[in-house]
């Protein structure tokens, strides 16, 4: 492909780096003296489980297994690290073996918590509750925002739009610019040109990565800005690598596909999936990126549907913890008939002050997160979807759907 770029291409490609230039921040929160960066949840007023005691009367109470609810609070909770391997209030990674007979590993990735502000820990290869050991541990990571990272060995997600360079959506810890330091923020280089797929994809293989063997590539990032530079970059990473053998799955994780024309052309790129980004139903002007929120539910509604007549996978990802539980359930069975994939429902994690703004006052306790997993559970029964473990690293669902046992498998099918 020459460097040359036709004229439409260079306005399109400076409008695509000029819209990508645009960061529109939200800045809704006003910190109050009360808020405690190093204490956010205490300060925050969000219930910190002290006993197990809690588990047990909640699984009581909805039938759910005390072991799922403690994996759910631990991401709700975050951990906290006494070697201090991560910074407060950043994130850390680490696999854990939640079930040594079966052998069961799963990725976790967490807020840290100062003293007091959670009772999770995990050090020397140890997963705690307080002193309860709950599963070994690997290493502890900081968790980066790169350009690509693999879910499993089979799976690729690429960050082609820097999330670190958006904002906007006050839930998202990249709206807050003063935070992340570079420690955190790998994603500069964009993949804006069929030049720089290839050289990343080049570069990729140089370091083994069998691209024939990938089961899904999926593009998860910031806001492109427009819907043709989506479909445009659909179409690059597609001419780039199903010569290069692939032969799986292109999956677009956002909200900015709409038009009949553009999902049209998306499913002529092989096998599709859309995860359309709702992140919440009944706070969209208050709490989302202009560009999202002037999308209503009854749009996204209508391009799932489209999209599914095309023949695309279609689902949508919600954060579970920023609308009633009411709202919630309302949202669900609108999009219900839209969707041939079980959601990515993911818990709501808070890092900064402003993200604990966003959080719906009922769930800054456990219960909400518990009474949501049941409400989702019977609202889609019907449909007979199950969650796909290794989509979601903060899931409601760990082991069990629906009191029926779930592939546990976290690193792809
Ligand atoms: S569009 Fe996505 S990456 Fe950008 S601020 Fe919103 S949630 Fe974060």
């Amino acid at each position: 492909m020459s460097g040359l770029l036709h004229e439409s291409c260079i306005i399109h490609h400076i409008l695509d780096n000029f819209k990508s230039m645009v960061i529109e921040t939200k800045t809704r929160y006003i910190p109050t003296d009360s808020i405690e960066p190093s204490r956010l949840m205490c300060s925050g007023n969000v219930e910190i489980t002290q006993s197990p005691e809690i588990w047990q009367q909640l699984s009581n109470q909805y039938g759910v297994p005390v072991g799922e609810i403690l994996y759910i609070d631990l991401n709700r909770s975050g951990i906290r690290l006494p070697n201090n391997e991560v910074r407060v209030n950043y994130r850390a990674r680490f696999i854990a073996t939640v079930d040594p007979e079966e052998n069961t590993r799963t990725w976790f990735a967490l807020p840290v918590r100062g003293e007091g502000d959670t009772y999770f820990s995990t050090s020397d290869g140890h997963l705690r509750f307080q002193d309860q050991v709950l599963a070994n541990t690997g290493q502890i990571y900081l968790d980066t925002c790169d350009v690509s990272y693999q879910r499993g060995p089979r799976l690729l997600n690429l960050n082609s739009r820097s999330r670190g360079n958006c904002g906007g959506c006050t839930a998202c810890v990249h709206n807050y610019k003063d935070f992340y330091d570079v420690t955190v923020l790998r994603d500069q280089q964009k993949l804006m040109t069929r030049n720089d797929i290839e050289a990343f994809f080049d570069q990729k293989e140089a370091t083994g990565l069998d691209i024939a063997s990938l089961q899904q590539i999926a593009v998860v990032t910031g806001l492109f800005g427009r819907e043709a530079a989506v479909v445009k970059h659909m179409r690059m990473i597609t001419e780039t690598v199903r010569p290069r053998g692939f032969a799986g799955e292109l999956m677009y994780f956002g909200c900015e596909v709409n038009s009949e024309e553009a999902l049209r052309q998306l499913s002529q790129l092989g096998k599709f999936a859309l995860v359309y980004a709702i992140d919440n139903f009944t706070k969209r002007a208050e709490l989302l990126a202009k560009r999202k929120s002037s999308i209503s539910i009854d749009t996204a509604r209508d391009t799932l549907n489209k999209a599914r007549k095309y023949g695309i996978a279609t689902t949508f990802a919600y954060i579970a913890g920023i609308d009633s539980l009411s709202a919630m359930e309302q949202g669900f069975n609108t999009l219900r008939d839209s969707i041939s994939r079980f959601p990515v429902v993911n818990i709501f994690q808070v890092q900064t002050p402003g993200q604990l703004s966003a959080m719906e006052a009922a769930a800054k306790k456990l219960e909400y997160y518990v009474k949501a997993r049941r409400s989702i559970e019977g609202i889609l029964a019907q449909t007979g979807l199950k969650p796909r473990r290794w989509e979601n690293y903060r899931p409601l669902w760990y082991t069990l759907y629906n009191d029926q046992p779930l592939p546990a498998n976290t690193f792809g099918d």
